[in-house]
């Protein structure tokens, strides 16, 4: 973002890697497939929320869409603030969700054709059925169940523990149990929840396909997602080298595949791709910025409306090395135990179920590991999950047990209306002001 642009609502991020560049047309493809499939009837669509087991719906041959995905999607293609408002003249309440205000505009609303000619690109095809987890959000299942009602086809909701058992009180298990960021181990009977629940979803899918769940194409399709899951999460790591090889601006508009794609060797294949890109650099020593000097960790959904914000950072040498929303997806699986391990990656991880002294070793380990000067929450006030839940833990976590200074934005992901520019770069500016002089006196 340079100076003209820095007074906008809206801009776009300048990314550093080849990689990141391409990804725009791989979101394009996605919906074509979808769309071509929907036409001919070569497969049913699944409606899904943000983080569901969709290995699953890959083994079968399904295909998984996202209702979130394609509110970002408009979010960055500035068409998010019509469709909100659309949702509101049907009396949606401001501060509800903007990623449901944003697909539920569009599932319910009229519009004018300008608006339809510039949604074709990511219009999503209608569902033959629909699924949500209770993993993350309350919302998820009520905005899903809304969604099959509208569209009258049948919807399940799995089940997830919103504490895992003994969480704390068990051993640590780093690098020999799967998922992500799991740290403590988990009790069997937490595990043993999950794959029930995912049982139940196969069967769900097999009542409603008529088909089977063929149990080596699922293998296939976990060991496609942990090839995936390492590449991802090596790319995290190399991200840990001083100056960072790779920020936010990069980092959220990659995480597309990790989201919509688990279980595809498309997936897994440009990640590898994107390795290969990062640990280049890093063997020359190059850096996105010529001289880094503040190391940030950004936390919450980017607003994908003005993802030029990550960019305004470099001009006070500072870079977001480290982000919450991507690093969700980060999850390691093992395909000999497919459905233990999808329970572990899908319904058990710690990002928002964990204790408070948990979540605390976690964001101990995240500074140190990353080389942390300063983290900045974005909080989303439509976002009951990120406000009431993330960002205050997050923030007494990262000042109390980390002694990191936290800048918290009130702001939106998709809505540009909740975006002050002049008061959020005001606020940067101040804090990075007071970065300078903690780190350089
Ligand atoms: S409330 Fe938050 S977590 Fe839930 S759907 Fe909206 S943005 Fe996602």
């Amino acid at each position: 973002m340079d100076a003209a642009d820095s007074m906008k609502a809206t801009s776009k991020s300048e990314k550093s890697l080849h990689a990141s560049n391409e990804v725009f047309s791989h979101v394009l493809s996605y919906y074509k497939r979808a769309h071509e499939a929907k036409a001919k009837k070569t497969t049913k669509i699944v409606y899904h929320t943000g983080l569901d087991p969709v290995e699953i719906d890959y083994a079968m041959g399904l295909i998984p869409m996202f209702p979130e995905n394609f509110s970002a999607a408009c979010g960055a293609m500035q068409l998010a603030q019509p469709l909100i408002e659309a949702s509101e003249s049907m009396n949606a309440p401001e501060d509800l969700c903007s990623y449901f205000k944003t697909h539920y505009g569009f599932m319910k609303g009229e519009f004018p054709e300008s608006l339809h000619k510039a949604l074709s690109r990511i219009r999503l095809p209608e569902p033959d059925l629909v699924v949500a987890c209770m993993n993350l959000c309350r919302l998820h299942p009520l905005w899903m169940k809304i969604t099959a009602e509208h569209y009258g086809v049948p919807y399940f909701s799995i089940d997830a523990p919103v504490v895992p058992p003994r969480y704390d009180q068990n051993p640590l298990v780093y690098d020999t149990q799967w998922g992500n960021q799991v740290k403590h181990a988990l009790g069997k009977e937490a595990i043993a929840y999950g794959v029930a629940q995912l049982k139940e979803y196969i069967s769900f899918l097999e009542e409603h396909t008529a088909q089977k769940m063929d149990y080596e194409r699922l293998r296939d399709a976990v060991a496609h997602s942990a090839r995936m899951g390492e590449h991802f999460r090596e790319i995290f790591e190399l991200r840990k080298n001083v100056p960072c090889p790779a920020g936010g601006e990069d980092l959220n508009t990659l995480v597309f595949f990790a989201v919509t794609m688990a279980g595809t060797p498309e997936a897994a294949d440009f990640y590898a791709r994107v390795v290969d890109e990062i640990r280049q650099r890093v063997a020359e020593g190059r850096g996105v910025l010529e001289n880094e000097r503040f190391r940030l960790l950004f936390d919450g959904i980017p607003p994908w409306f003005n993802m030029g914000l990550f960019n305004y950072f470099h001009k006070f040498g500072a870079i977001s090395v480290d982000e919450m929303y991507p690093e969700t997806w980060c999850a390691a699986l093992d395909p000999s135990n497919p459905l233990e391990s999808l329970a572990v990656k899908y319904m058990l991880l710690m990002a928002h179920t964990a204790s408070y002294r948990a979540f605390a070793e976690y964001s101990q380990d995240r500074v140190r590991e990353y080389k942390v000067d300063g983290a900045i929450l974005w909080n989303l006030r439509t976002c009951r999950m990120i406000s009431t839940t993330y960002v205050p833990r997050a923030q007494a976590t990262l000042e109390q047990d980390c002694g990191v200074p936290v800048l918290v934005l009130d702001a939106d992901q998709v809505d540009p209306r909740r975006f002050s520019a002049a008061q959020i770069l005001n606020r940067i500016d101040a804090f990075m002001e007071m970065l300078e002089q903690k780190k350089y006196g």
